[in-house]
């Protein structure tokens, strides 16, 4: 385990894989390169499947000797069976505090407590952190724009309450050229009047409260907000994955190189029967190979995500790849492959015959793609993924963005067909697979030994050290 004298870092991480997955990447380098001992600590899971998943992930960490803690179960049935699911993400939160309370001084017991780290939807911890004497550090591994959405809202509603809550402009100018129509919101900005929407602003006051954020890249603008560290991207080796045999992994070995489209929606996203339908014309008309990850549909017609509580039939009903359509898989023989539920991201990414990601834009699928020189096909679909569709398409130029048809709200199979041939093929996707590759060769320099990422993170973690409290404290080195 980690030497015990070694300053104790606590982070934590809301629920979801998505939140884990990167926080995960930061406590490893935090131990493996800047001499800090670390705890991760998770909520009870929200999903109603079981996220194998993220218990791999907890594993391959304690092997890090990172150590690793889950919070217990706190009661929910007071929710509304509505309720949106950034609203049961912070009740989770909120009502695991008094756990957190108890973890804090039992780690602080045996050892020097150096920060508190929660994500940025876990900043309930953050009084914690006053209470014990600690920096509290946001971890914020977004699209900066998705800071300054909070900061206008905050900034907005400063004293407001009880209703009085004021609406964003529409559309809302940000930072960096970026102008956001309301539709592009990250969920539950959209509207003042959504309970979700409060929230979103006691969790933006509590920002200020903080010491420093943890992101990617340095804000253009801070206000009242503390100082970001631009400390990121915290993408995961190809390598820790692990090596073990995967069917995506073998198909590939045997396509061309640069021929493969991979098709994935993140952790959580789900797409209809309809629009399941619509992809697999899609893909089949645009001609080249692909390599999809095929999720359970949502049953209730709607994009969405899973983690809320969504009933399954049984039976065959279970398997993903039984809602596909009719033949597909038969049609499709040779050129596609179509795998349920989960594939080894960064190596698929990171692979030769991989050449183009149509993507749900959850930041760190972006990254990933990114930093293995991917172009995407912008296909969003909640959270903030509208808005990172937004930037990553208008002002950063790696992606295509698909449009939605009006008159019923699905993306048609001729705009996903034409899409991926236009990145592939096309002169628009040149300019957008050149920008990938400009941008790839950046993020390759931040976290090289002396690449400013990786120094930035030394600085912040040599200040945690410095002031570190516990009777026992020792520098270690
Ligand atoms: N992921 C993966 N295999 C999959 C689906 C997702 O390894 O089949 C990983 C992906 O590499 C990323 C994370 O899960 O690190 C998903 O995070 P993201 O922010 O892209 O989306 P979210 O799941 O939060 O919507």
């Amino acid at each position: 385990g980690p030497r015990p004298e070694r300053p104790h870092v606590v982070l934590v991480a809301s629920p979801g894989a998505g939140h884990l997955m990167p926080m995960a990447e930061l406590a490893r380098r935090l131990v493996a390169h800047h001499a800090l001992a670390a705890t991760l600590v998770t909520f009870s899971d929200i999903s109603a499947n079981p996220d194998a998943h993220s218990t791999a992930v907890l594993s391959s960490l304690r092997a890090a000797n990172v150590s690793t803690a889950a919070l217990p179960a706190v009661p929910l049935d007071h929710l509304p069976t509505d309720a949106r699911i950034e609203t049961v993400l912070l009740e989770v939160i909120g009502r695991s505090i008094p756990h957190l309370r108890a973890l804090l001084r039992d780690v602080g017991s045996t050892a020097p407590l150096a920060a508190l780290v929660p994500d940025f939807f876990a900043t309930a911890a953050l009084p914690l952190a006053s209470e014990l004497g600690v920096p509290g550090y946001i971890f914020f591994p977004s699209n900066l724009s998705a800071l300054s959405v909070v900061q206008r809202a905050v900034e907005l509603n400063d004293g407001a309450g009880a209703g009085e809550y004021r609406d964003l402009p529409d559309p809302l100018p940000l930072p960096g050229g970026v102008s956001l129509r309301r539709e592009d919101l990250p969920d539950g900005f959209r509207d003042s009047k959504e309970p979700v929407y409060a929230h979103l602003i006691d969790e933006g006051l509590r920002y200020r409260t903080a010491a420093g954020f943890l992101d990617f890249k340095k804000a253009a603008e801070q206000g009242r907000f503390p100082p970001a560290y631009p400390v990121g991207p915290f993408v995961r080796s190809s390598s820790d994955e692990g090596g073990a045999s995967s069917p995506c992994i073998e198909w590939l070995d045997r396509q061309p190189t640069g021929s493969v489209v991979y098709v994935s929606f993140g952790s959580a996203g789900t797409l209809s029967v309809k629009q399941t339908a619509e992809l697999a014309a899609g893909l089949k008309d645009s001609g080249h190979r692909f390599l999809w990850i095929v999720r359970m549909p949502s049953l209730d017609g709607e994009h969405s995500d899973d983690m809320g509580r969504k009933s399954r039939g049984g039976g065959d009903e279970n398997d993903p790849l039984a809602w596909l359509p009719e033949g597909f898989l038969e049609r499709t023989r040779g050129r596609g492959l179509a795998v349920a539920s989960w594939a080894p991201q960064v190596r698929v990414l990171s692979h030769p015959a991989t050449a183009a990601f149509v993507s749900h834009c959850g930041w760190n699928s972006t990254l990933e793609s990114v930093s293995s020189g991917v172009p995407m096909v912008a296909w969003p679909l909640y959270a903030e993924q509208r808005m990172n569709a937004v930037v990553l398409s208008e002002n950063v130029g790696v992606a295509l963005r698909l449009r939605v048809r009006p008159d019923d709200g699905l993306v048609g199979r001729e705009e996903i067909a034409a899409a991926v041939r236009e990145l592939m093929e096309g002169e628009d996707g040149r300019a957008v697979r050149r920008r990938t590759g400009d941008l790839q060769q950046a993020a390759d320099l931040a976290w090289a030994p002396d690449g400013s990422s990786r120094r930035t993170l030394e600085e912040v973690a040599g200040r945690w050290k410095a002031g570190a409290v516990g009777e026992t404290f020792v520098v270690s080195s």
